[in-house]
């Protein structure tokens, strides 16, 4: 399995419009964060995690042909409005699957109407298949997919378990029996804002002793504010089997 991290950066990215706060400025690429999304590789399959506002640069960047499957962790605009650029895909591929919570899909038909509504085609819209998932285990093809659910403040999240990978976003709360199905996970994407406490995600503090109670033989944190500093003095300061993420960062799991 492969993972390619095709942005780490919170809502605004960074760096955030007309900022000018140094790490907006720094001329480090690894400051450089577009909104999160991470790209599976396994088994000749693309599985793509989130498909937020840069979804299209993403895929120009890493030059992805073809998509399989879209996982939604939530329905944030940061995490959801590059719907619409999924055209390329369809048209070569037609119907792109999709995978969220009912809520979230509930969300989607609102916002992208014209793409999820059956009935009311507008020609030349993409379109999707879509898969409402509860917390359980699902399958695409063979691979299980085991979501884990969580709280963004208020907001239920699912994160997601792929065999030895585990990816979660947008957490500020999780309770003890979902931290369970992440037992013996080899490698784990977790957000982490900044160094101060936020209302709805975890800050470095509260990553790393997630981190330490999961205990995945490597963490990577993302979703990561302009706030939090400068990429290369951050890794500096982790633990050894802990990374900053940063964008088109490739692992092989
Ligand atoms: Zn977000």
């Amino acid at each position: 399995m492969q993972i390619t991290f095709l942005g780490t950066g919170t809502s605004q990215g960074i760096p955030v419009i007309g900022s000018e706060h140094p790490v907006c400025l720094s001329t480090d690429l690894k400051d450089k964060r577009l909104r999160v999304s991470v790209l599976i590789e396994w088994e000749g399959s693309t599985i793509l995690i989130d498909c937020g506002p840069d979804f299209r640069t993403q895929m120009l960047t890493n030059k992805v042909v073809k998509l399989d499957a879209i996982l939604f962790t939530h329905e944030h605009n940061d995490h959801t409005a590059g719907l619409d650029d999924i055209r390329p895909f369809f048209f070569k591929q037609g119907d792109i699957p999709i995978f969220a919570h009912s809520r979230v899909l509930n969300n989607l038909h609102k916002r992208f109407e014209y793409i999820l509504n059956e009935n009311d085609k507008y020609p030349g819209a993409p379109s999707v298949q879509i898969n409402e998932i509860e917390n359980k285990v699902f399958y695409f093809k063979k691979l299980p997919i085991i979501p884990i659910n969580a709280m963004h403040n208020r907001l239920q999240v699912f994160g997601y378990r792929l065999n030895d990978f585990a990816y979660l976003t947008d957490v500020k709360t999780i309770e003890p029996e979902e931290i369970e199905k992440l037992e013996g996970v080899k490698v784990l994407v977790i957000n982490a804002l900044r160094k101060e406490p936020h209302h709805s995600h975890f800050n470095l503090d509260e990553a790393l002793a997630f981190i330490a109670e999961v205990n995945p033989e490597q963490a990577y944190l993302t979703h990561i504010s302009h706030l939090f500093g400068f990429h290369e003095e951050i890794q500096a300061t982790l633990p050894k089997n802990v990374f900053l993420a940063y964008d088109n960062l490739k692992i092989t799991i």
